[in-house]
C-alpha cells in the first residue's frame, strides 16, 4: 500500500467558467489559473504523483509553458494515473475536502464524486468529496482543496499457461 497527499489552491476570477472535479459548477465566477484552475483534479494529480514519488504536477506539465494555457485538468490527472499504473499500483480510495465560501458543493457533491470515480476508473463509494467554508480565514476569494489517496497493489495480469511442448522421446 502507498499513501499520498495533494494540496492546492486558486484565486476566483470573472469570466471565466468554474470548474471544481472535472465537472463544471454554475457560478459567476471561475478559478484563475494557468490551465482551467480545476482546485480539487490538481490536489488529487498531485497526491496520486506524491504516492508513488513520482514528481509534482508542476514537474509534469511547467505553468510557463503555453501549451498548458487553458488545458483541460484531466490531461494532468491521466498522466498522474499512468505513473501510478506504471509503479503497479491502482487507487483504492480518494478522500478530499474542499474549502471555499461560495458557491455550496453540497448539490453537486454527488456529480462531482461520480465524475472523479469515472476518471480514476473507480466506483463513487471509493471517493471521499466533503466541502467546509473558510470560517473567516480571510480565504473568502479563494478555492482550497486537499486530497489523501491510498494505493493498492494491482492485480498481476493473468497470464495465459506456456504451451505445453510435446514430449521428446
Ligand atoms: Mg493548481
Amino acid at each position: 500500500m502507498r499513501i499520498g497527499y495533494g494540496w492546492d489552491s486558486h484565486e476566483f476570477k470573472s469570466g471565466v467558467p468554474l470548474k471544481i472535479g472535472g465537472i463544471e459548477l454554475p457560478y459567476d465566477k471561475g478559478l484563475s489559473g494557468h490551465s482551467d484552475g480545476d482546485v480539487l483534479l490538481h490536489a488529487l494529480t498531485d497526491a496520486l504523483l506524491g504516492a508513488v514519488a513520482a514528481g509534482d504536477i508542476g514537474g509534469y506539465f511547467p505553468p510557463s509553458d503555453p501549451k498548458w494555457k487553458g488545458a483541460d485538468s484531466v490531461i494532468f490527472l491521466q498522466e498522474a494515473l499512468k505513473q501510478v499504473h506504471r509503479a503497479g499500483y491502482t487507487v483504492g480510495n480518494v478522500d478530499s475536502t474542499l474549502i471555499l465560501a461560495e458557491p455550496k458543493i453540497g448539490p453537486h457533491a454527488a456529480t462531482i464524486q461520480k465524475r472523479v470515480a469515472g476518471l480514476l476508473g473507480i466506483k463513487p463509494n471509493q471517493v471521499g468529496v466533503k466541502a467546509k467554508t473558510p470560517e473567516g480565514m480571510g480565504t473568502d476569494n479563494a478555492a482550497i482543496a486537499h486530497v489523501a489517496v491510498l494505493l493498492v497493489v494491482a492485480p498481476k495480469a493473468r497470464r495465459k499457461p506456456a504451451p505445453r511442448k510435446a514430449r521428446k522421446r
